[in-house]
């Protein structure tokens, strides 16, 4: 994954007509150059080390406007919301054991195929996809 500079970020979230200030700045910062699918709270911990008087309530609201500009993807899961800010098509592959995601780097023609022989059927519109796969990571499949 490619690292993005500030300068890079403030583009994104200026193009997307956000508005910056510091606190969002860092926020998106953090939420776009983490690989590892971050819950709200990760990304708090993370940012905080900047910004001590942030609130959770404040990494809710940036990641909701992000959310809305098409920068970062919200995964629901039932315990907590990850954050997904790789905008390709791509499997998560999702660990049952320690909770982590990783980016599956092979599928995404595969993932377009279909997706394009969804749409050109004509009979389901796409609004948004996730694909998931759930299993256990190289670390947790050598434990016991
Ligand atoms: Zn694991
Ligand atoms: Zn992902």
């Amino acid at each position: 994954m490619d690292v993005l500079t500030t300068l890079d970020i403030s583009k994104k979230l200026r193009d997307q007509g956000i508005r910056l200030t510091p606190q969002r700045l860092a926020i998106a910062e953090v939420v776009i150059n983490s690989a590892d699918h971050p819950t709200a709270r990760d990304i708090y911990a993370r940012v905080r080390e900047f910004f001590p008087y942030l609130t959770l309530a404040t990494i809710y609201s940036t990641l909701s406007i992000l959310e809305t500009a098409g920068l970062v993807a919200q995964l629901p899961f039932q315990k907590e919301s990850r954050y997904d800010s790789n905008n390709t098509l791509h499997l998560n592959l999702v660990c049952t054991k320690c909770e982590s995601i990783v980016d599956c780097d092979s599928g995404s023609s595969y993932l377009s195929r279909i997706k394009k022989k969804i749409q050109d059927s004509g009979l389901f519109q796409i609004k948004y996809q996730r694909f998931d796969i759930y299993g256990l990571c190289e670390t947790c499949s050598k434990q016991f």
